[in-house]
């Protein structure tokens, strides 16, 4: 059976137009899984950084207001948006967007994503284990609210791309570094990790998009419509080539492994306009500006990886066996990492049977991680000096 994408025309964020859409959006996907009410919500919005009013770098902070009034009133019992900034802290955006005491008014809650786990990822997924945000977990649905913008990496981020939000901030550096070798290999991360959290109710607000030298330095750019899908891999599908974006590596890695379903539209007939690229095509991969031996170095020093505990290890080889890439040697009855051509995946981690490999956090991995924490202390602090 296709999928439905429902798409609302919305000339702007103004209530008296954007309301009619979002209802039109939400109120089929949200009968899909059995009304609102009681039900609790995690809003999931892009907050990349506000800089400026009407910045398109996030999702515009009407349609977030709008979306929890929505669910408020139709029964919600909870409605909370968390997100990870990265440097900053999802508090200090909403704020800055002006609708924290509105949010906070109606019930809905503002935190950062804060409880980090390494999990198992779905059955489907090419990885088995990975480090992700697990406040998704605590809810009945997730609502994946994603902004159309371009993006210099993927060219286009929309609703897989937005659940990258629920990496580490300190360790997205590390993905878009490997993503410099492959961005086939980020796209499949993009895609698991959507598998994984299974958002139900997926949004993208392209009521003003961003185009040019996306995700966070392009121009506003006027499309005029909301869209929304059960899942992120029908909306994508659509709106991808929709925006211009027909082989974007998420596009292409979704295809290869068969995720893009049929699908059938339904509300407004949108006269859309492609988003114009980039500038400087793969500006993002920074590993181009990095020096080789630096970008090695950087990877070994970011990106967590295996190691063993040679206590608890009995030599039995089941790490070996179950090791993807066959990158695990067992010498001297103890498994050996290349690291150059290990994937991350922690299958050997899963499958050890006595639990004698862990998840090696780098010194810097550490470092980074106080240093976001820092960065989104002060952001707040001066946030609520100008607020003053
Ligand atoms: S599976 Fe565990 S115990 Fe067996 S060799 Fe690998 S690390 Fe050692
Ligand atoms: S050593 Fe193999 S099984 Fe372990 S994380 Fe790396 S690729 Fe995966």
């Amino acid at each position: 059976m296709p999928v439905t994408i429902y798409f609302a025309a919305s000339t702007d964020y103004r209530d008296e137009h954007l309301a009619p859409a979002l209802d039109a959006v939400l109120a089929p996907l949200v009968d899909r899984i059995g009304g609102a009410a009681g039900k609790r919500f995690m809003l999931k919005p892009n907050l990349l950084s506000y800089r400026r009013k009407d910045d398109v770098s996030c999702t515009h902070p009407a349609v977030i207001l709008g979306c929890a009034k929505w669910f408020f009133d139709h029964g919600a019992a909870q409605v909370a948006l968390i997100e990870n900034p990265g440097t900053q802290d999802a508090p200090s955006i909403i704020r800055a967007m002006g609708i924290y005491d509105e949010l906070a008014a109606m019930g809905a809650t503002v935190a950062n994503c804060s409880r980090y786990e390494t999990i198992d990822l779905a059955p489907e997924a090419k990885c088995r284990r990975m480090e992700l945000a697990t406040e998704f977990r605590d809810f009945d649905a997730v609502v994946n609210i994603a902004k159309a913008k371009t993006h210099a990496m993927m060219g286009i981020t929309l609703s897989v791309k937005n659940l990258f939000g629920l990496v580490r901030g300190s360790e997205r550096l590390a993905w878009h570094l490997a993503a410099g070798k492959s961005y086939p290999r980020f796209a499949d991360m993009l895609i698991d990790i959507a598998l994984t959290v299974k958002p139900q109710i997926n949004l993208v607000d392209a009521v003003d998009c961003m185009e040019g030298n996306g995700p966070g330095s392009g121009e506003p750019t006027h499309r005029g419509f909301l869209a929304g899908a059960a899942t992120p891999f029908a909306l994508d599908t659509v709106l991808a080539p929709m925006l211009g974006y027909p082989e974007c590596p998420q596009l292409c890695e979704m295809r290869e492994r068969g995720l893009c379903p049929e699908t059938e539209a339904a509300g407004d007939i949108i006269d859309c306009p492609p988003l114009r690229p980039p500038e400087r095509e793969n500006a993002l991969d920074m590993s181009r500006y990095i020096p080789r031996f630096a970008v090695r170095w950087l990877q070994k020093a970011l990106v967590s990886h295996p190691e063993v505990n040679p206590r608890r290890c009995i030599g039995c080889g089941v790490c070996a066996k179950v090791c993807p890439p066959r990158t695990l040697a067992i010498r001297e009855k103890l498994p050996k990492f290349d690291l150059k051509t290990c994937i991350r995946c922690y299958c050997c981690q899963e499958h050890c049977p006595q639990g004698a490999i862990t998840v090696h956090r780098t010194l810097m991995m550490k470092i980074s991680g106080r240093v976001e924490r820092v960065l989104r202390r002060l952001a707040g602090f001066f946030n609520r000096r100008r607020r003053k």
